[in-house]
């Protein structure tokens, strides 16, 4: 009693500032209108990435120029795929290798810094990079490279609180930026390529502690956990061995890393997960739930309450992570998501219904189109790559040249929608890949792919296109080239505007109903991450992260080479108009 008496106390003498300081549900759920804060990736949880702010427009972002800029500096840069978090006077951005900034955002000025202290065997796919982090309470959580989620001190940078998710040596990581709901962060996992248990799972914010864990493979078990930290059955995940043939599902993959969405209007979220394991389709006939669908859950429960699939029984690692963004149409409240697989959806968001589905790249060669009754796509079955047990010396299956490439129509780079216009904003790639199956079995902590490839591009054009599209129809109402492959987000505003970064360095502004393009500024390295907007002292900011890097270096093949003259870096930048 007494304790809480004084608590009161000194909130009333302290507490404006350390009120206003401290995030709630509740601001977070208000995070579209605040113009002050960038409080959640997405910029809101739906993910639209849409501000209101219109003090930076169509007729004066070509007086857009640097405030400051900041480097993450030491000896390590790679890929730099984080969206900034802006709250109370400081940016919190996170860095390759597990590493986050506090800066001030007038300024530029570094406040802290925190490096996580990476083991040695870590095992990330597709380069050392991270998202971005999540803000609750008076914390800033991010997931880190060895598996663990770590939560910091907003003011100090002061750990507070650190859980292991799962064992790295196993090819567990979590680059994604978590998300906050109802006081639960909620965070996937990483580790596709190496056989691992997708999974989405919901922590205390506050403490770290255990709520619930929902695989994303079917035929595992989902847990709640009780008040003493003790687990108990919560649901199989679907029905074991419906859609697995024998024991694939053990090492079933379907892994969550590009993190989720929440929806306070169908108080669902909703997690992309990635391919089954292993690469090799011809092991594994059947769906192979959950794997390169959507699921949605109730983080009350903690149980998927619909799911939709992209690719059943991928053969072509289209995982199906890519962010579903919910938004008003047509009187409902809808999701859409641009898949890898080449292919942009538009779903019931609260029942997972399907309305529409349309390419939104040039060619597909997997597929001829989606069957809007069943949801399912119309295969092409000679571009499936062959089973290698049909082969003369049965190590080698037929090999297909399949469009899109495994990095995807559209990979990690997260798009946005204009309540102005409403159109998507989508950055697209076309590229076409060599591919093939070969005999694998799973080992703990080695690659489970049972394929090779090799990327290429379809011609001498761009490989990039950002490109407006029309959630009511499927059309494409305009579209800006670009001749490296896009690999950072995209950002709309009320000023008519959309703003997204290029490899060559450019982060590049154009009229968002037009795609007239209006300014452009050379960051210095390829941009591979999505912009944010904010307000201060009355002025408009625009900040992004740039630093090249990712997974088409490593894993890009013939455009890999192409692009190979791109510089690494790792900063943020930071915008405002000219006076
Ligand atoms: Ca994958």
């Amino acid at each position: 009693m007494r304790k809480s008496l004084l608590s009161v106390l000194v909130l009333a003498a302290f507490g404006s500032g350390a009120a206003n300081a401290a995030v709630t549900e509740a601001m977070l759920e208000n995070a579209a209108k605040d113009t002050k804060s960038v409080l959640t990736w997405g910029m809101s949880r739906d993910g639209q990435r849409y501000s209101t702010l219109n003090k930076i427009n169509d007729k004066n972002v070509n007086k857009l120029v640097p405030a400051w800029s900041m480097s993450f500096g030491g000896e390590k840069q790679r890929g730099q795929e984080s969206q900034p978090l802006v709250h109370n006077g400081k940016m919190f951005v996170t860095a390759s290798y597990s590493r986050i900034f506090a800066v001030d955002t007038k300024t530029g000025q570094k406040l802290w810094k925190y490096e996580h202290r990476l083991p040695d065997g870590i095992m990330p796919c597709c380069d050392v990079i991270n998202r971005g982090a999540a803000l609750y309470d008076n914390l800033v959580i991010f997931g880190t490279l060895d598996a663990q989620i770590v939560a910091l001190d907003q003011n100090t940078g002061k750990v507070v609180w650190k859980e292991t998710v799962d064992d790295f040596k196993a090819g567990y990581s979590m680059s994604a930026a978590p998300l906050i709901a109802n006081g639960l962060v909620i965070t996937g996992v990483s580790g596709g390529e190496f056989g691992i248990i997708g999974r989405v799972e919901a922590r205390d914010a506050k403490t770290g502690k255990l709520v619930w864990i929902r695989p994303t493979v079917e035929g595992h078990m989902g847990y709640k956990y009780d008040a003493a930290g003790k687990a108990v059955e919560n649901g199989v995940s679907g029905t074991t061995g419906a859609t697995w043939p024998g024991e694939m599902w053990k090492s079933g993959g379907a892994a969550t890393w590009l993190g989720g969405t929440y929806d306070s209007k169908t108080g669902l979220v909703y997690f992309g997960t990635g391919n089954p394991g292993p690469w090799n389709s011809a092991v594994r006939p059947g769906d192979n739930l959950f794997s390169c669908s959507t699921v949605a859950i109730d983080p009350k429960t903690g149980k998927i309450v619909w799911h939709y699939q992209t690719t059943p029984h991928d053969g072509w690692d289209f995982d199906g992570v890519n962010e579903l963004v919910t938004f008003d149409m047509n009187g409902k409240r809808m999701g859409a998501k641009a898949d890898r697989n080449g292919f942009f959806y538009v779903l019931d968001a609260k029942s997972g219904k399907l309305e529409n589905a349309t390419p939104f790249v040039k060619k597909i060669t997997w597929a001829t189109s989606i069957d809007l009754k069943t949801g399912r796509p119309n295969y092409v079955a000679d571009n499936r790559p062959g089973d290698p047990a049909k082969s003369a010396d049965g190590k080698k299956g037929k090999s297909v040249f399949a469009v899109p490439s495994f990095l995807g129509g559209k990979n990690q780079m997260p798009m946005a929608y204009s309540q102005q216009t409403g159109l998507f904003y989508v950055p697209a790639n076309e590229w076409g890949m060599e591919i093939w199956n070969e005999p694998v079995s799973y080992k703990k902590g080695a690659a489970y792919l049972g394929a090779g490839f090799t990327i290429k591009t379809l011609n001498d054009g761009p490989i990039g296109a950002l490109r407006a599209i029309d959630p009511k129809t499927g059309k494409i109402a305009w579209e800006v080239p670009n001749n490296a492959p896009l690999w950072g987000g995209v950002m709309t505003t009320a000023g008519n505007l959309v703003f997204w970064g290029t490899p060559e360095g450019y982060l590049k502004a154009a009229d968002a109903k037009t795609g007239k393009e209006l300014w452009k500024f050379q960051t210095g390295s390829g941009i591979v991450a999505p912009p944010i907007t904010w307000e201060q002292d009355g002025e408009q900011y625009v900040s992004v992260v740039s630093g090249w890097g990712g997974a088409v270096p490593l894993w890009g093949g013939d455009v890999a080479k192409k692009v190979s003259f791109l510089e690494q870096g790792g900063s943020v930048w930071t915008f405002k108009l000219a006076k």
